[in-house]
């Protein structure tokens, strides 16, 4: 059998000569600066952003990490380590929604919303992007570069937005924007949250009801594996991540209309009224049967529980009884197996691969359709869990996974 592939973090200072050396060989000039920010995990809250729902991401020590320098002019020009030959270029003048094909929608997403959003002293840049977070695992890697571009802007351009928590969701919503209206990509929020508000050692418990102050919208938690003897592993299938082909949306377009049938405007509306119910089964039986068609029925389900899941996940960790952590993650993936049906065969055999073999709770990470599982095991087993997934993998005709190690790590920085 292959041993399994581990993917390590670049360090920061690799990270900062990495980008600053593609950025000198592509345009001939040095950056301004070298700015990086962070892939993701979510630990639990699972299509629950666009329903205005709660989350639990941290910050992956994985980051992408962006030279950049301002141009007088509004052209942009990126390029990347995954091509490292290839420069992607684009005019900010007169650009439209979904101007730009391919992955430098995504960076040049973020200049372009920002002066939609009324920013017009940002012009236009150079940037050379060099990443080792995985592209299109459920990681987040778009996020990453969204995030990173905007902290980059924000710091030449002079916004300001940077230095402070609140003042990063203004950085944040344009990097939903980008996802959103350039690259096409209905994200709802929790990547770019995670990306630009987590810190070292802790999650953030992330509250997506509209109109929250950036206070209200996140607080942290503590999440030190090393304090109960656990690892947090991350086994990317490599099984095909495509958000963009219509699943991803036809999923948050049942939610918005089953939201419409019940009169409200959004799921958390009813999440709420279930949990303060004084019997809350019934009143979910009660909710689902004014839906009219079963899908509906399986896709609100998912949603109205895993919202619940979140709190008793941060409950459960808070107080170390990781059995019901584990459980937690258990029912969330099933959740999202059997209700709201975004899982593949390579997340199913994955989480049920790690739970036969002693791991706490396992469950898909991300939208799905593909991407990873995380897995809550005893310190030091990692590696041996990965591997057994891998093994199976390999019997079944699988592609190949990749794994790597979760630790809460810091938010988007500046670091050259
Ligand atoms: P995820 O965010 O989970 O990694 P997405 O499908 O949302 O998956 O985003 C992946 C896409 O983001 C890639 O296909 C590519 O277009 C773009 N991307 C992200 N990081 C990079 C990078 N370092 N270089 C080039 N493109 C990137
Ligand atoms: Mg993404």
């Amino acid at each position: 059998m292959t041993a399994v592939e581990f993917i390590e973090p670049i360090a920061p200072a690799d990270g900062v000569a990495r980008a600053k050396a593609l950025f000198a060989a592509t345009y001939g000039t040095e950056p301004h600066g070298v700015w990086a920010a962070p892939g993701r995990v979510n630990l639990i809250g699972e299509h629950t952003d666009y329903n205005a729902g709660l989350c639990l991401p941290i910050a992956l020590p994985h980051r992408t990490y962006i030279a950049l320098a301002p141009r007088e002019d509004t052209t942009v020009r990126v390029v990347s380590d995954i091509a490292p030959d290839r420069i992607a270029q684009a005019d900010l003048d007169g650009l439209q929604a979904r101007g730009v094909d391919g992955w430098s929608a995504y960076p040049t997403g973020v200049a372009w919303a920002l002066r939609e959003a009324g920013y017009d002293t940002v012009k236009g840049f150079d940037a050379a992007f060099v990443s080792c977070v995985p592209l299109g695992s459920g990681l987040s890697s778009s996020a990453a570069m969204t995030c990173s571009t905007a902290l980059a802007l924000d710091d030449v351009y002079g916004l300001g937005y940077g230095a402070t928590d609140a003042g990063r969701v203004t950085l944040i919503n344009a990097a939903i924007t980008s996802e959103n209206d350039m690259a096409g990509a209905s994200t709802g929020g929790l990547d770019q949250n995670a990306s630009m508000r987590c810190s070292a050692g802790h999650a953030i418990r992330l509250d997506c009801r509209p109109g929250l102050s950036a206070v209200d919208s996140v607080s942290p938690q503590e999440f030190d594996l090393d304090k109960y003897g656990l690892e947090l592993l991350v086994v990317d299938t490599q099984a095909p991540h495509q958000l963009n082909d219509g699943q991803y949306a036809k999923r948050r377009a049942t939610c918005e209309a089953a939201a419409a049938t019940l009169g409200v405007d959004n799921l958390r509306v009813i999440a709420d009224q279930v949990a303060a119910a004084d019997d809350p089964a019934a009143a979910l039986a009660d909710v689902l049967a004014r839906l009219d068609d079963e899908t509906s029925v399986r896709r609100v389900r998912h949603v109205i529980t895993e919202i619940e899941r979140v709190d008793r996940f941060v409950a459960a960790f808070a107080d170390g009884d990781i059995a019901t952590a584990g459980d937690l993650f258990n029912a969330s993936h099933d959740s999202l197996r059997d209700d709201y049906e975004v899982t593949v065969p390579e997340l199913d055999v994955a989480v049920d691969t790690a739970r036969a073999n002693g791991a706490y709770g396992a469950r898909m990470t991300g939208g799905g359709f593909g991407g990873s599982i995380i897995a809550l095991v005893d310190k030091g087993r990692g590696r041996e869990v990965a591997q057994l997934i891998a093994d199976e993998f390999e019997r079944r005709g699988f592609h190949a996974p990749r794994a790597l190690a979760a630790v809460a790590a810091p938010s988007a920085s500046r670091e050259a």
